[in-house]
């Protein structure tokens, strides 16, 4: 989010003003979006991408539901565990490296992320 201009959501329009609420950069930490196309992915808020979304377990994140198929309820418990265990920790990450100086993009991701990158 080093733009100035800040970027806006490609569903409801409006500022995506956090890192911690972009889709875009959650996307990004947990290995979904490759650095190449970081800047040619559209932006949008987290909570406007609700099958993304639902699978943050954090007090801090208000609980966001899913209705019709790809309710995370109606999905494979082991599938939705393991989801859960990855989309968190990215969002953690995600509040975290808005808080680090100096970081660079590449140094965003989950550990096992940028071993992939490597
Ligand atoms: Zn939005």
């Amino acid at each position: 989010m080093q733009c100035e201009e800040g970027y806006l959501c490609d569903v409801c329009g409006g500022d995506v003003e956090n890192i911690w609420e972009s889709d875009l950069y959650l996307r990004y930490v947990i290995g979904e979006v490759d650095p190449e196309t970081l800047h040619t992915t559209r932006e949008r808020h987290i909570r406007c991408n609700p099958t993304l979304a639902q699978f943050i377990v954090d007090p801090e994140f208000e609980q966001v539901t899913v209705a019709g198929d790809f309710d995370k309820r109606l999905l494979d418990p082991a599938f939705v565990a393991q989801k859960q265990r990855l989309v968190t920790r990215g969002w953690q990450r995600l509040k975290e490296v808005a808080h680090l100086e100096g970081l660079s993009l590449l140094e965003y991701p989950l550990p096992e992320v940028r071993e992939k990158y490597a």
